[in-house]
């Protein structure tokens, strides 16, 4: 998983296998493309842009604009915050 600490590092995200290098900024993005970002600032911020299938593609959900490979990334764990979110719940229930 990509932390915070490696975004402000400058170490750029990790890319699938045959993607575009240089990847696109959002004005260039068609729709279906991956908007994982990549690297860069604002409007330069460059976007992975590989093509995501229409079954996959639902901007608004969690993961749902990104291909295959940036969406399995970004499901992570979570936070120990987040998994002890069920058992909180059970408690005040
Ligand atoms: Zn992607």
């Amino acid at each position: 998983m990509r932390t915070v600490a490696d975004m402000l590092a400058g170490i750029d995200a990790p890319m699938p296998n045959g993607c575009n290098s240089l990847g696109r900024i959002l004005a260039d993005l068609d729709s279906h493309q991956c908007r994982f970002p990549l690297r860069g600032d604002g409007a330069a911020t460059r976007f992975c842009a590989v093509e995501v299938s229409e079954a996959d593609w639902l901007p608004g959900f969690a993961g749902r604009s990104y291909c295959t490979f940036h969406r399995r990334l970004s499901e992570g764990r979570g936070t120990e915050a987040e998994r002890a979110a069920p058992r909180v719940l059970e408690r005040l229930a």
